[in-house]
C-alpha cells in the first residue's frame, strides 16, 4: 500500500486524507520532520499560505520537505499548497504564484475545466481565493488554463493545482497524483 503524507499543519488536510483512503492509499498527517520518514508521497493542502509557511518555519519542516522532493518523492500542492511549492517560498517547483490572482472580491467560483492527462468528462474545479501560476521554467508543463492563466503544472513528480478536487469529490486528480506516487515508488524498488 502506498503511504501518503498529508501537511497537517492548517487548511483543509482532512478531506484530502479522506480522498486518499477512498482511493486506496495510507494517508499518513505530517506535523513535524520525522513524519516524513518513508513517505511514498505528499499533498500539501489549500488553507492560508502566511500561516502554513510561520507553522513549516516553526516547525523546521522546509528544508526537509525540499530534501523529500529533491529525492524523487512525488509532491502535490493544492492551492495554498501550490503557493508553498513556488520560488518565494519553498522554492520545489520552477513556478511563481500569483496569490488571490482572480481579484479579491471573488472569493469562490466553479469552473469547468480540460486537464492533460486527466480521462473523461471535464473537471468541475472549485476555486477558493485561489492563485494561478504567474511565471514558469521549461521544465514546467502546463495541464490546464483559465483565461490563458495556468491553473494545474506539472515538473516530473511534481504536480501543483489551484483548485479544490478534495472538496467537490472529484478523485482524478489524486488518482493521477498516486500514478506519480506508484511509478516513482516502483523506480526505487526495482534500483
Ligand atoms: N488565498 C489563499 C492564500 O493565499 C489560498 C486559498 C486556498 O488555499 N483556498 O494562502
Amino acid at each position: 500500500m502506498l503511504t501518503v503524507g498529508v501537511l497537517a499543519l492548517q487548511g483543509d488536510f482532512a478531506a484530502h486524507a479522506r480522498m486518499l483512503a477512498e482511493l486506496g492509499a495510507q494517508p499518513r498527517e505530517v506535523r513535524v520532520p520525522a513524519d516524513l520518514a518513508g513517505l511514498d508521497g505528499l499533498v500539501i493542502p489549500g488553507g492560508e499560505s502566511t500561516t502554513m509557511t510561520l507553522g513549516i518555519e516553526r516547525e523546521g519542516l522546509a528544508e526537509p520537505l525540499r530534501e523529500l522532493a529533491r529525492g524523487g518523492t512525488p509532491v502535490f500542492g493544492t492551492c495554498a499548497g501550490l503557493i508553498m511549492l513556488d520560488r518565494a517560498h519553498l522554492g520545489i517547483m520552477d513556478v511563481l504564484a500569483t496569490r488571490n490572482a482572480f481579484g479579491r472580491q471573488v472569493h469562490s467560483f466553479e469552473e469547468d475545466l480540460t486537464i492533460a492527462g486527466v480521462e473523461g468528462p471535464s473537471v468541475r474545479a472549485v476555486f477558493i481565493r485561489a492563485p494561478w501560476v504567474a511565471e514558469l521554467g521549461d521544465s514546467v508543463e502546463v495541464l490546464a488554463a483559465v483565461d490563458g492563466h495556468p491553473v494545474a503544472v506539472q515538473q516530473d513528480h511534481l504536480l501543483a493545482i489551484s483548485f479544490h478536487p478534495e472538496l467537490s469529490g472529484e478523485p482524478r486528480l489524486h488518482e493521477r497524483f498516486l500514478a506519480l506516487v506508484e511509478s516513482a515508488r516502483s523506480a526505487r524498488t526495482s534500483r
